[in-house]
């Protein structure tokens, strides 16, 4: 993957090399639309299928930086707004990822929004609307956002449960843009120019996928995903069996129920 110039950890990221990534539909064209627009951007869809990728690739067609937090269920508002810090005998501010991106005109990318607590939304709603303000309560200001800034989350239709969902009243304030494993051939292409390998086994690869997919039904929370069989991919291509690469990069992971496990590798057999 390409890399970029970072400032510090969590700081904003300008990418100077393409990163690649590979159209399904017209996730570009609708991306361009809402950018022109400045409207917030949700990416739906299961782990692995090329969301973050995605818009790595746009945030560098666009020549913004990117910020990126990952969130997690104890990520308070303070963490994306900005906390008073104790330097010596002084008190300073220091502004989070989230207003790092409002004030520079970054792209702030929430991941997996919905675990964060929930008192984030609250500073994610005003920079939703027309206004496009951040309120920091601490400073007792609200900060108007650059003209460049742009929110986007990423959101996992699989995850959620009756307890922890976004409020459809939070949905809408997103365009939204659905996300999938993409068709055989394309799926195919990514593997082979992600890890080298050949087209051959990356289209076993890609087969076996189609088909260990179907068991999801029987009890695996998560499908085989693209990022899997790019690991397993790689794998290979490092001179590890393939039969023990699909195990290793997508079998293990995946689950913990051996009869399920075993039916994985029954499939994976039928390839390599
Ligand atoms: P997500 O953010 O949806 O969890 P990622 O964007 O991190 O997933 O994708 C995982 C990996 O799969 C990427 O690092 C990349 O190697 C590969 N990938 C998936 N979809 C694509 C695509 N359309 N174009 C290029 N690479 C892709």
């Amino acid at each position: 993957m390409s890399e970029g110039k970072s400032g510090q950890p969590g700081g904003l990221r300008l990418l100077l090399e393409e990163p690649f990534y590979q159209p399904v539909g017209n996730e570009l064209g609708v991306f361009m639309a809402a950018w022109s627009k400045r409207l917030p951007v949700m990416l739906k869809g299961p782990t692995g299928c090329g969301k973050t990728r995605f818009l790595e690739h746009m945030a560098w067609r666009l020549k913004r930086p990117l910020v990126t937090v990952a969130c997690h269920e104890d990520l308070t508002s303070s963490d994306l707004v900005g906390r008073y810090l104790i330097e010596g005998d002084e008190t300073v501010w220091q502004d989070g990822p989230l207003t790092k991106a409002v004030r520079e005109g970054a792209i702030c990318y929430l991941d997996e929004v919905v675990e964060a607590r929930t008192d984030t939304t609250v500073v994610i709603h005003p920079l939703t609307d027309h206004r496009r303000h951040l309120p920091i309560e601490k400073l007792g200001i609200e900060l108007t956002a650059h003209p460049d800034f742009m929110l986007v989350i990423s959101y996992n239709p699989g995850y959620q449960t009756v307890l922890k969902d976004l409020k459809p009243s939070t949905k809408q304030r997103f365009v939204g843009l659905n996300f999938g494993y993409p068709p055989a051939e394309l799926e195919t292409r990514i593997i082979v120019r992600e890890t080298g390998l050949d087209e051959a086994r990356a289209q076993a690869l890609v087969a076996a996928a189609g088909k260990a997919r179907n068991l999801k039904d029987q009890g695996l929370q998560e499908v085989t995903s693209t990022r899997a069989l790019v690991y397993a991919g790689n794998l290979m291509g490092s001179g590890l069996n393939a039969l023990e690469s699909c195990e290793v990069a997508i079998v293990n992971p995946q689950t913990d129920d051996p009869e399920l496990a075993e039916a994985l590798m029954e499939i994976f057999r039928a390839f390599f």
